[in-house]
């Protein structure tokens, strides 16, 4: 019962388990009622708020770059224009839900080449793995939204109630009417940041100088308000205020994580070998070679944006923001002892480390085995969908044959099938397009514009700017045709003569 193993880490809690287990503390006077069993335990640990202390260094810089360079990107995106010609939108990146077109700069998406958005998901997904394989959790430490964000709104606590100590204190303090104030005026802040992220993601599904006016003119759709509305609340309460319980609780992305890391991963390290037993500067000079490098500072702890201490080993509330390196390399410095108690390491590193090796740099790590495979996967995704695009046309043609009936026998004997024929120009200007018929010999075309006495082997039509033509095709065969399939061919009309064709069959009497 009385294992010290047993007990918890924390102190205070190890000594309301101590009472709670061997009723330490109780009356113990004869005759007395004994105390009433103490209360259970708590299944949930009650959220500390984590005051993180500002900190600088190359990392830091890292993350600032990082978040400057991601935020401008969200932001700035849906304002910038490409001149796609009179007949498409001419902003850069578009989602037009209601055209059912993606437009990313020179590229236009249609909704039947969604194997391109499939493939840049597969692409993202297998980024994410090989990140993870060659640095860690890079992606959760520096250019997730949700880090990114939380980042954004410590600042603005820094900005508003001070650095670490201010804000723990101010905290703590009685609910002033400056203390109100001071909370109104920071809560306004997130409102405005949280409004701003809504407010920017609408605009990548319009035009975005026209939906900006209408919906400030209260003329936009009820959707965007309600979009705008929901992202706003979360946001507002992600970063605001859950901030890294959403790594450490809702987010399934670490347990993915964790499962794809390896002892030849990146990680953030202590190095205990190294900085075990922890002693201070005056301590070390008094007992020279008998502490470790570490003198027990805790500005790893206090710059740690999700409030862990590092020097308990690798844990999964560890976003590798790198912070506590940052830290703990500038308290080397000042005391005089080589940076890198806390680094980018490898499990198989650390080991070699502990057994007396020199230290490996870091960069060497990301050359492994799986690595490179994770590179090579993502580069051939990257390659075919690149060489997919640059081979792809602007032409397209889809035939469904009428199923019921089949085919109609015409007065002169001659058999005909009809056809739904849909015609694609993808490109943003109008275009002639020819439509024939390969096989089939002696039969001839007419459509729902051009009169049966107008048949012919082929017609020329007109397709409007990046539209789909939907025509109604006839086909008549000379009587004694036996069923058999044939081509319709569409040929563009200009310069291009881009062309695509689709098989298809004739019925006929006799046919199975
Ligand atoms: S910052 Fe470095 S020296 Fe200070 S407690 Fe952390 S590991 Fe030890
Ligand atoms: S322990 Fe270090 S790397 Fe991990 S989250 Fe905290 S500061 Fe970032």
């Amino acid at each position: 019962m009385n294992n010290p193993d047993d007990q918890p880490a924390n102190p205070g809690a190890g000594q309301r388990w101590e009472k709670a287990v061997t009723g330490a503390g109780a009356p113990k006077a004869a005759g007395r009622k004994p105390a009433p069993p103490p209360a259970p335990e708590p299944l949930y640990e009650k959220h500390q708020t984590v005051h993180n202390q500002r900190i600088n260094g190359p990392f830091r810089r890292f993350k600032w770059f990082v978040m400057l360079v991601t935020l401008a990107i969200y932001y700035v995106t849906p304002w910038i224009r490409w001149d796609r010609g009179p007949y498409a939108p001419d902003q850069a990146v578009l989602v037009d839900l209601a055209n059912r077109r993606f437009y990313m700069f020179g590229i236009e998406i249609w909704p039947h080449e969604f194997y391109f958005v499939a493939g840049l998901l597969i692409m993202a997904g297998i980024g994410l793995f090989l990140v993870t394989s060659a640095v860690g959790r890079a992606w959760c430490g520096y250019a997730c939204p949700q880090t990114v964000w939380t980042d954004l709104f410590q600042h603005v606590d820094r900005l508003v109630d001070g650095d670490r100590n201010a804000r723990a204190r101010l905290d703590k303090a009685p609910w002033t009417a400056s203390k109100l104030a001071r909370r109104l005026f920071k809560w306004l802040i997130y409102l405005a940041i949280a409004f701003a992220t809504g407010g920017a993601w609408i605009l990548y599904f319009a035009d975005a100088p026209t939906l900006f006016r209408e919906f400030f003119t209260l003329q936009a759709a009820p959707v965007a308000y309600a979009t705008v509305g929901v992202l706003t609340a979360t946001t507002f309460t992600l970063g605001g205020f859950m901030r890294e319980q959403v790594c450490i609780y809702m987010c399934p992305w670490p347990r993915i994580q964790t499962a794809m890391l390896d002892e030849k991963s990146l990680i953030v390290t202590y190095k205990d070998w190294r900085g075990e037993p922890r002693g201070s500067v005056k301590k070390a000079e008094k007992k020279p070679g008998a502490y470790g490098d570490c003198i027990d500072c805790l500005q790893c702890v206090a710059v740690c944006p999700t409030g862990i201490d590092i020097r308990e080993g690798p844990q999964i509330d560890c976003i590798t923001c790198a912070l506590c390196i940052d830290a703990c390399d500038r308290v080397m410095k000042d005391i005089g002892r080589p940076r890198g108690l806390i680094d980018y390491a490898t499990l198989e590193d650390c080991e070699a480390e502990r057994a007396g090796e020199p230290p490996r740099s870091a960069w060497k790590a990301l050359m492994h085995p799986r690595t490179l495979i994770y590179s090579g996967i993502w580069g051939g995704i990257g390659i075919a969908l690149l060489f997919a695009l640059g081979v792809r046309n602007h032409t397209d043609l889809t035939v469904s044959p009428d199923r019921n009936p089949p085919f109609m026998l015409l007065r002169d004997g001659s058999v005909r099938n009809a056809y739904t024929l849909k015609l694609r120009n993808m490109e943003s200007r109008p275009r002639d397009m020819e439509i024939a018929l390969d096989g089939l010999p002696g039969a001839v075309l007419w459509t729902d514009t051009i009169a049966q006495t107008d048949a012919a082997r082929s017609h020329v039509l007109e397709v409007g700017p990046d539209q789909t033509r939907t025509v109604r095709a006839y086909v008549a065969a000379p009587s004694g045709t036996a069923r058999q399939n044939f081509s319709f061919v569409l040929t563009s009309r200009d310069e291009q003569a881009e062309q695509d064709s689709s098989e298809t069959l004739f019925n006929a009497p006799g046919g199975e």
